[in-house]
């Protein structure tokens, strides 16, 4: 079996600082828990901005300030994967904004579904457009799954060459109006995939030890963050760091191996640094 690769979402759009004091909100904390993460393991961050109140933002500014706090940590070749995330702005346009900063990598969900108390809408032109974005500056997508749907879509879109092969799939499990958190619902998914693609899982919820578990042993990839779970266990707040290091005591106990960011970079068939 290949080696495990850690993706850290350490902010997301809707945790907040009352919800978990730990949760980083600005550029320098951001990369401050990003770097400290390497170290433990993450091989991928996955980074959403938020403004001066801390509410959700697309901003390109914003997203520059979070890469350049990253650059100041020289020995940290972390793979950088931004979030065009329908919560933080209106259009298409304004949710792309950020793709010109060439990441590595962009999340691209290539459908719509329900978010607990809203609708997570990515309708077929929202969707082309993005993924012509990050094929115009060489960013790789990270498929969204909130609904086995999203994968036909992928695997279209891959036909019609917008998204190029090999692709890279996160499965999300247990948001609410989404797919539900359950075993079986991971192995559908799993056996659904085309060919070829590499993939993870990013769990919300209490399940979410369970299921990067289970999608460990088949093979696949985990993420970890305060973005998808602000709970470590019952009653306990997670920080980034122990959610990250969880992974990686597990994946010592069953052993697997941790992918450096280079050996991670690799695995995704990603352009050399
Ligand atoms: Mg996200």
């Amino acid at each position: 079996m290949g080696k495990l690769i850690i993706t850290l979402a350490p902010t997301g759009n809707v945790p907040t600082k009352e919800m978990n004091p730990n949760v980083p909100m600005n550029p320098a904390d951001i990369a401050a828990q990003i770097y400290e993460c390497w170290k433990e393991g993450a091989a991928v961050c996955h980074i959403h901005t938020r403004d001066k109140d801390g509410l959700p933002t697309s901003d390109v500014e914003a997203n520059r300030a979070a890469l350049e706090e990253l650059d100041k940590y020289k020995d940290c070749d972390i793979i950088r994967q931004l979030s065009t995330g329908g919560r933080a702005s209106k259009t298409y346009h304004e949710r792309g904004q950020m793709i010109c900063l060439a990441p590595d990598m962009a999340s691209l969900a290539t459908g719509s579904s329900n978010f607990p108390t809203r609708a997570n809408l990515n309708d077929p032109e929202t969707v082309s457009y993005l993924a012509g974005e990050m094929k115009k500056y060489g960013v790789k997508p990270e498929i969204e799954v909130f609904d086995s749907a999203m994968i036909d879509a992928a695997v279209r879109l891959c036909e019609s060459g917008e998204i190029s092969a090999p692709m890279h799939f996160n499965l999300v499990l247990g948001m609410k109006g989404s797919l539900p958190a359950r075993a079986k619902t991971l192995f559908y998914l799993y056996e659904s995939l085309p060919p070829g693609s590499t993939w993870g899982v990013s769990v919300i919820g209490k399940e979410h030890v369970d299921l990067s578990v289970i999608a460990m042993a088949l093979g696949g990839h985990v993420r970890v963050g305060l973005e998808d779970n602000v709970y470590y266990s019952r009653g306990v707040l997670a920080t980034n760091i122990t959610l990250v290091k969880r992974m990686v005591n597990i994946a010592k106990a069953i052993g697997r191996d941790v992918a450096t960011s280079t050996e991670a970079r690799e695995i995704l068939s990603l352009r050399k640094k």
